[in-house]
Protein backbone atom coordinates (compact mmCIF):
# COMPACT_ATOMS: atom_id res chain seq x y z
CA UNK A 1 0.00 0.00 0.00
CA UNK A 2 0.72 3.76 -0.93
CA UNK A 3 2.34 5.59 2.40
CA UNK A 4 -0.04 8.00 3.54
CA UNK A 5 -0.22 11.55 1.76
CA UNK A 6 1.68 14.27 3.86
CA UNK A 7 -1.05 16.13 3.11
CA UNK A 8 -4.32 14.22 3.98
CA UNK A 9 -7.33 16.43 5.39
CA UNK A 10 -5.09 19.83 4.65
CA UNK A 11 -6.56 22.72 2.94
CA UNK A 12 -4.27 24.37 0.07
CA UNK A 13 -5.10 28.21 -1.44
CA UNK A 14 -5.36 28.38 -4.78
CA UNK A 15 -4.48 31.59 -6.10
CA UNK A 16 -6.62 32.32 -9.55
CA UNK A 17 -9.46 34.16 -11.26
CA UNK A 18 -9.49 31.63 -14.17
CA UNK A 19 -11.42 28.91 -12.82
CA UNK A 20 -8.42 26.48 -12.33
CA UNK A 21 -9.59 25.07 -9.45
CA UNK A 22 -12.05 22.88 -12.03
CA UNK A 23 -9.03 20.44 -13.24
CA UNK A 24 -6.39 20.93 -10.02
CA UNK A 25 -8.77 20.28 -7.46
CA UNK A 26 -9.36 16.30 -8.63
CA UNK A 27 -5.48 15.49 -8.34
CA UNK A 28 -5.01 17.32 -5.11
CA UNK A 29 -7.93 15.48 -3.71
CA UNK A 30 -8.08 11.86 -5.23
CA UNK A 31 -4.00 12.43 -4.84
CA UNK A 32 -2.94 13.79 -1.65
CA UNK A 33 -6.59 13.68 0.06
CA UNK A 34 -6.08 17.69 0.27
CA UNK A 35 -9.16 20.39 -0.48
CA UNK A 36 -8.30 22.78 -2.48
CA UNK A 37 -9.63 26.95 -1.71
CA UNK A 38 -9.87 29.20 -3.88
CA UNK A 39 -8.23 32.86 -3.27
CA UNK A 40 -9.40 35.17 -5.90
CA UNK A 41 -6.45 37.76 -5.74
CA UNK A 42 -6.21 40.31 -8.27
CA UNK A 43 -3.25 38.68 -9.84
CA UNK A 44 -3.60 40.97 -12.97
CA UNK A 45 -0.96 43.36 -10.96
CA UNK A 46 1.59 41.17 -11.64
CA UNK A 47 1.00 41.92 -14.80
CA UNK A 48 -1.38 39.75 -17.54
CA UNK A 49 -1.33 37.99 -21.03
CA UNK A 50 -3.28 40.92 -22.85
CA UNK A 51 -0.55 42.90 -21.80
CA UNK A 52 -2.44 46.17 -20.19
CA UNK A 53 0.06 45.90 -17.65
CA UNK A 54 3.63 44.49 -18.54
CA UNK A 55 4.95 41.51 -16.93
CA UNK A 56 7.34 42.83 -14.54
CA UNK A 57 8.98 39.38 -14.05
CA UNK A 58 10.03 35.66 -15.38
CA UNK A 59 6.91 33.28 -14.91
CA UNK A 60 8.20 30.98 -12.55
CA UNK A 61 8.78 34.83 -10.13
CA UNK A 62 5.23 36.01 -11.07
CA UNK A 63 4.13 32.05 -10.34
CA UNK A 64 5.75 32.55 -6.71
CA UNK A 65 4.36 35.55 -6.08
CA UNK A 66 0.97 34.82 -6.72
CA UNK A 67 0.66 31.98 -4.67
CA UNK A 68 2.32 34.37 -2.01
CA UNK A 69 -0.35 36.87 -2.33
CA UNK A 70 -3.11 33.71 -1.85
CA UNK A 71 -1.13 32.42 1.24
CA UNK A 72 -1.61 36.43 2.14
CA UNK A 73 -4.63 36.69 1.60
CA UNK A 74 -5.98 33.17 3.19
CA UNK A 75 -3.26 32.85 6.06
CA UNK A 76 -2.85 29.39 4.94
CA UNK A 77 0.39 27.15 4.79
CA UNK A 78 0.01 26.05 2.01
CA UNK A 79 -0.40 27.49 -0.97
CA UNK A 80 -0.42 26.59 -5.00
CA UNK A 81 -0.39 29.22 -8.18
CA UNK A 82 -0.25 28.40 -12.05
CA UNK A 83 1.33 30.34 -14.55
CA UNK A 84 1.76 29.93 -18.14
CA UNK A 85 3.64 31.54 -20.91
CA UNK A 86 3.45 31.69 -24.84
CA UNK A 87 6.11 31.97 -27.63
CA UNK A 88 8.29 30.13 -30.37
CA UNK A 89 9.43 27.18 -29.74
CA UNK A 90 13.54 27.64 -28.75
CA UNK A 91 14.67 25.39 -31.83
CA UNK A 92 11.84 25.58 -33.57
CA UNK A 93 10.77 29.37 -34.07
CA UNK A 94 7.84 28.47 -36.71
CA UNK A 95 6.30 26.25 -33.91
CA UNK A 96 4.61 27.94 -30.98
CA UNK A 97 4.88 26.47 -27.89
CA UNK A 98 3.66 27.07 -23.93
CA UNK A 99 5.51 26.94 -20.80
CA UNK A 100 3.05 25.89 -17.99
CA UNK A 101 4.78 26.47 -14.55
CA UNK A 102 3.06 25.23 -11.04
CA UNK A 103 4.17 26.27 -7.99
CA UNK A 104 3.73 24.83 -4.49
CA UNK A 105 4.18 26.30 -0.99
CA UNK A 106 4.52 24.65 2.31
CA UNK A 107 5.37 27.41 4.69
CA UNK A 108 5.32 25.02 7.35
CA UNK A 109 8.42 22.84 5.98
CA UNK A 110 9.79 25.67 4.40
CA UNK A 111 9.75 23.81 1.07
CA UNK A 112 8.35 25.05 -2.40
CA UNK A 113 8.18 22.62 -5.25
CA UNK A 114 7.79 23.56 -8.44
CA UNK A 115 6.59 21.59 -11.87
CA UNK A 116 7.01 22.52 -15.18
CA UNK A 117 6.29 21.40 -18.84
CA UNK A 118 6.80 22.49 -22.05
CA UNK A 119 3.32 22.17 -24.01
CA UNK A 120 3.91 21.78 -27.66
CA UNK A 121 -0.53 21.62 -28.16
CA UNK A 122 -1.39 24.68 -27.73
CA UNK A 123 -3.28 27.32 -29.83
CA UNK A 124 -1.43 30.36 -29.40
CA UNK A 125 -1.21 32.21 -32.38
CA UNK A 126 -2.16 35.74 -33.36
CA UNK A 127 -2.85 37.46 -37.41
CA UNK A 128 -3.93 41.05 -37.89
CA UNK A 129 -7.38 41.28 -40.08
CA UNK A 130 -9.43 43.75 -41.62
CA UNK A 131 -13.51 43.48 -41.05
CA UNK A 132 -13.99 42.52 -44.83
CA UNK A 133 -12.18 39.24 -44.31
CA UNK A 134 -14.01 38.06 -41.81
CA UNK A 135 -15.48 35.56 -44.46
CA UNK A 136 -12.13 34.91 -45.94
CA UNK A 137 -11.10 31.50 -46.63
CA UNK A 138 -7.97 32.84 -44.81
CA UNK A 139 -9.05 33.47 -42.08
CA UNK A 140 -11.66 31.32 -41.63
CA UNK A 141 -8.80 28.64 -41.59
CA UNK A 142 -6.86 30.63 -39.13
CA UNK A 143 -10.03 30.35 -37.15
CA UNK A 144 -10.53 26.91 -37.19
CA UNK A 145 -6.95 26.22 -36.69
CA UNK A 146 -7.30 28.22 -32.82
CA UNK A 147 -10.10 26.22 -32.37
CA UNK A 148 -12.51 28.99 -32.51
CA UNK A 149 -15.17 29.12 -30.85
CA UNK A 150 -14.71 26.47 -28.39
CA UNK A 151 -11.28 28.65 -27.66
CA UNK A 152 -11.66 32.84 -27.11
CA UNK A 153 -9.60 35.47 -28.37
CA UNK A 154 -8.91 38.92 -28.09
CA UNK A 155 -8.91 41.59 -30.37
CA UNK A 156 -7.47 45.40 -30.65
CA UNK A 157 -6.68 47.85 -33.04
CA UNK A 158 -3.64 47.18 -34.88
CA UNK A 159 -2.81 50.84 -35.13
CA UNK A 160 -4.16 52.67 -31.96
CA UNK A 161 -5.37 56.13 -32.70
CA UNK A 162 -4.30 58.38 -29.94
CA UNK A 163 -7.78 57.49 -27.53
CA UNK A 164 -7.88 54.21 -28.18
CA UNK A 165 -4.59 53.57 -26.79
CA UNK A 166 -5.70 50.81 -24.33
CA UNK A 167 -8.29 49.50 -26.56
CA UNK A 168 -8.75 45.54 -25.96
CA UNK A 169 -11.71 43.43 -26.41
CA UNK A 170 -11.03 39.88 -24.56
CA UNK A 171 -12.92 36.69 -24.40
CA UNK A 172 -14.91 36.91 -27.46
CA UNK A 173 -16.71 33.80 -27.88
CA UNK A 174 -19.31 33.40 -30.80
CA UNK A 175 -18.78 34.93 -34.21
CA UNK A 176 -21.85 38.14 -33.70
CA UNK A 177 -18.82 39.16 -30.89
CA UNK A 178 -16.16 38.97 -33.22
CA UNK A 179 -17.61 40.83 -35.93
CA UNK A 180 -18.35 43.31 -33.65
CA UNK A 181 -15.07 43.55 -32.45
CA UNK A 182 -13.44 43.61 -35.28
CA UNK A 183 -15.91 46.85 -36.41
CA UNK A 184 -15.21 48.30 -33.18
CA UNK A 185 -11.53 48.15 -32.77
CA UNK A 186 -10.80 49.02 -37.04
CA UNK A 187 -12.21 51.99 -36.25
CA UNK A 188 -10.14 53.29 -33.57
CA UNK A 189 -7.03 52.22 -35.23
CA UNK A 190 -5.10 54.62 -37.61
CA UNK A 191 -5.04 51.88 -40.87
CA UNK A 192 -8.44 50.38 -40.38
CA UNK A 193 -6.57 46.57 -39.47
CA UNK A 194 -7.17 44.62 -36.25
CA UNK A 195 -4.94 42.50 -34.30
CA UNK A 196 -6.46 39.30 -33.03
CA UNK A 197 -5.00 37.09 -30.83
CA UNK A 198 -6.03 33.70 -29.30
CA UNK A 199 -7.17 34.61 -25.40
CA UNK A 200 -4.67 32.36 -23.42
CA UNK A 201 -6.40 32.96 -19.98
CA UNK A 202 -7.28 29.08 -18.96
CA UNK A 203 -10.89 29.88 -18.89
CA UNK A 204 -11.20 30.69 -22.26
CA UNK A 205 -8.23 28.03 -23.87
CA UNK A 206 -9.69 24.23 -22.99
CA UNK A 207 -6.05 23.30 -24.21
CA UNK A 208 -4.56 25.51 -21.66
CA UNK A 209 -6.71 23.88 -19.11
CA UNK A 210 -5.95 20.25 -20.11
CA UNK A 211 -2.41 21.28 -20.02
CA UNK A 212 -2.66 22.28 -16.37
CA UNK A 213 -4.73 19.14 -15.57
CA UNK A 214 -1.56 17.12 -16.53
CA UNK A 215 0.68 19.36 -14.48
CA UNK A 216 -1.76 19.06 -11.53
CA UNK A 217 -1.22 15.47 -12.07
CA UNK A 218 2.65 15.66 -12.32
CA UNK A 219 2.63 17.83 -9.36
CA UNK A 220 0.60 15.57 -6.97
CA UNK A 221 3.02 12.25 -8.34
CA UNK A 222 6.45 14.36 -6.64
CA UNK A 223 4.06 15.33 -3.32
CA UNK A 224 3.79 12.13 -2.73
CA UNK A 225 7.77 11.22 -2.91
CA UNK A 226 9.13 11.68 0.23
CA UNK A 227 12.93 12.59 0.48
CA UNK A 228 15.08 9.28 0.84
CA UNK A 229 17.29 11.36 3.01
CA UNK A 230 14.97 13.80 5.18
CA UNK A 231 11.63 12.38 4.71
CA UNK A 232 10.12 15.94 2.99
CA UNK A 233 7.69 15.47 -0.01
CA UNK A 234 8.33 16.14 -3.19
CA UNK A 235 11.22 14.16 -3.99
CA UNK A 236 11.29 14.00 -8.03
CA UNK A 237 13.34 14.79 -11.14
CA UNK A 238 14.83 18.39 -11.51
CA UNK A 239 16.46 17.98 -14.50
CA UNK A 240 18.14 15.70 -17.45
CA UNK A 241 21.60 14.85 -18.31
CA UNK A 242 22.52 14.04 -22.48
CA UNK A 243 25.03 11.57 -23.33
CA UNK A 244 23.03 8.26 -23.92
CA UNK A 245 25.63 6.23 -26.14
CA UNK A 246 24.67 5.09 -29.75
CA UNK A 247 24.14 1.67 -29.98
CA UNK A 248 26.60 1.52 -33.19
CA UNK A 249 29.47 3.16 -32.12
CA UNK A 250 29.17 4.13 -28.06
CA UNK A 251 29.27 8.11 -28.87
CA UNK A 252 27.35 10.26 -26.46
CA UNK A 253 24.35 11.85 -28.63
CA UNK A 254 22.15 14.77 -27.22
CA UNK A 255 19.43 12.27 -25.86
CA UNK A 256 18.43 11.66 -22.62
CA UNK A 257 21.53 8.97 -20.41
CA UNK A 258 20.31 9.88 -16.84
CA UNK A 259 17.68 11.90 -14.75
CA UNK A 260 18.76 13.91 -12.18
CA UNK A 261 16.40 14.00 -8.90
CA UNK A 262 16.73 15.85 -5.81
CA UNK A 263 14.56 17.15 -2.89
CA UNK A 264 14.20 20.90 -2.49
CA UNK A 265 14.39 21.01 1.71
CA UNK A 266 17.98 19.28 2.16
CA UNK A 267 19.50 19.46 -1.51
CA UNK A 268 19.89 16.15 -1.64
CA UNK A 269 20.65 15.09 -5.33
CA UNK A 270 20.65 11.26 -7.00
CA UNK A 271 21.44 10.15 -10.41
CA UNK A 272 18.80 8.01 -11.93
CA UNK A 273 18.29 5.58 -15.31
CA UNK A 274 15.39 7.06 -17.66
CA UNK A 275 12.47 6.17 -16.81
CA UNK A 276 11.74 4.23 -20.06
CA UNK A 277 14.69 2.23 -19.68
CA UNK A 278 16.60 2.93 -22.53
CA UNK A 279 20.64 2.65 -22.54
CA UNK A 280 21.33 3.01 -26.16
CA UNK A 281 20.15 5.71 -28.66
CA UNK A 282 19.36 5.10 -32.47
CA UNK A 283 22.06 6.09 -34.68
CA UNK A 284 20.18 8.43 -36.40
CA UNK A 285 20.64 10.88 -33.25
CA UNK A 286 24.65 9.96 -33.14
CA UNK A 287 27.07 13.08 -34.42
CA UNK A 288 29.31 9.98 -35.61
CA UNK A 289 27.38 8.02 -37.76
CA UNK A 290 24.85 10.31 -38.67
CA UNK A 291 26.21 13.77 -38.80
ZN1 LIG B 1 27.24 6.21 -33.64
ZN1 LIG C 1 15.52 15.94 1.62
Amino acid sequence: MAPASPYAGCRVCLTTLHGKERVLARPFFHGLGAELLVAGCDTDQLGSFSGEIERLADPLTTCRRKAALGLAATGLPLGLASEGSFGPHPAVPFLPVGQEVLVFIDLERELTVVEQRLELRTTFASRTVRPAELSSAAFTAWLHQVRFPSHALIARPAQPSPRAARLCIKAIRSRADLEGALGHCAAASDDGAVLVETDMRAHCNPTRMASIRRLGFQLVRRLRELCPACGSPGWGRTGTLAGLPCRCCGTATSLTAQERWGCAACGRTELKPRRDGRREADPMHCPWCNP
